[in-house]
């Protein structure tokens, strides 16, 4: 990945921040966007470049059209080109169907679904001047099976599978593959909200018998970035310790 430029949304912590790490660690330049947390995205930065790497970090809310756009716009003018494209920003808001309010629908869709097409929308057009790119995006195997409490981030999840199988097909004849990844239960801020008991439950369903690490999902996201991952597109891989199968 020398001389790549990649983006990660939701860089500042847990999968984006191991993602923004592994794709540093093949020789990427890599944009750590962040939302509200300015601190710990400087820190990564200030982390990659401690060991020779190139990072810079930009705030912005996904969800916002324009402001995606002035993100990539901001992110060619500055490193000249976009090559890899990483849609992990999320937000949980969960809740019985029959509860949920129309407010938590809409900004886990927002976020989560808009979020990804609103970048793609503008890092496409400069993926197909190139005539090459990589994109990534995070879904969960809740977006494959469903799960009770969950509607507006399964559906959201569920969409985001529909949006890279549609941009695959509309992107493959320049050269531009877009795959998702489904993660099961990964350790990180947001499953750490999860109280105990359902913790314990879901390890119960998952045949590996224990919760993933961000690097193992980094792991997966850093193949699909790099030239070897050529062949493959419009693909779901799950990395759910065998949760779905
Ligand atoms: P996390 O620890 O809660 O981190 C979420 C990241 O998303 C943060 O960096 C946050 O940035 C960013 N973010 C949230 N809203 C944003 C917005 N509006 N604009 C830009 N960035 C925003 O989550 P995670 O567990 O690492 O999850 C990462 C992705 O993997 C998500 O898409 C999630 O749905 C998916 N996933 C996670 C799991 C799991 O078990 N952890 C399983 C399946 C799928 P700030 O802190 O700067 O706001």
């Amino acid at each position: 990945m020398e001389g790549k430029v990649a983006l990660v949304t939701g860089g500042s912590r847990g999968i984006g921040r191991a993602i923004a790490l592994a794709l540093a660690d093949g020789g990427a330049t890599v944009v750590i966007n962040y939302n509200g947390s300015r601190d710990k995205a400087m820190d990564l930065k200030q982390e990659i470049e401690s060991k020779g790497g190139r990072a810079e970090i930009y705030q912005c809310n996904v969800s916002d059209f324009a402001k995606c756009e002035e993100l990539i716009q901001g992110i060619v003018k500055q490193f000249g080109s976009l090559d890899i494209l990483v849609n992990n920003a999320g937000i949980t808001k969960d809740g019985l169907l029959m509860k949920m309010t129309e407010e938590d629908f809409d900004q886990v869709i927002d976020v989560n679904l808009k979020g990804a097409f609103n970048t793609i929308r503008f890092a496409s057009r400069q993926m197909l001047k190139q005539k090459s790119g990589r994109i990534i995006n995070l879904s969960s195997v809740v977006g494959v099976a469903g799960n009770a409490g969950q509607a507006n981030y399964a559906s959201s999840k569920a969409g985001v599978i529909g949006l890279t199988k549609a941009a695959a097909k509309e992107l493959a004849s320049r050269g531009i593959t877009v795959n998702a990844i489904a993660p099961g239960f990964i350790e990180t801020d947001m499953t750490d909200a999860l109280p105990e008991k359902v913790k314990e439950a879901s390890v119960s369903q998952i045949p590996l018998a224990r919760f993933g690490k961000a690097e193992e999902v980094a792991a997966l996201a850093a193949f699909l970035a790099s030239e070897a991952a050529g062949y493959i597109t419009g693909q779901v891989i799950h990395v759910d310790g065998g949760m779905v199968m």
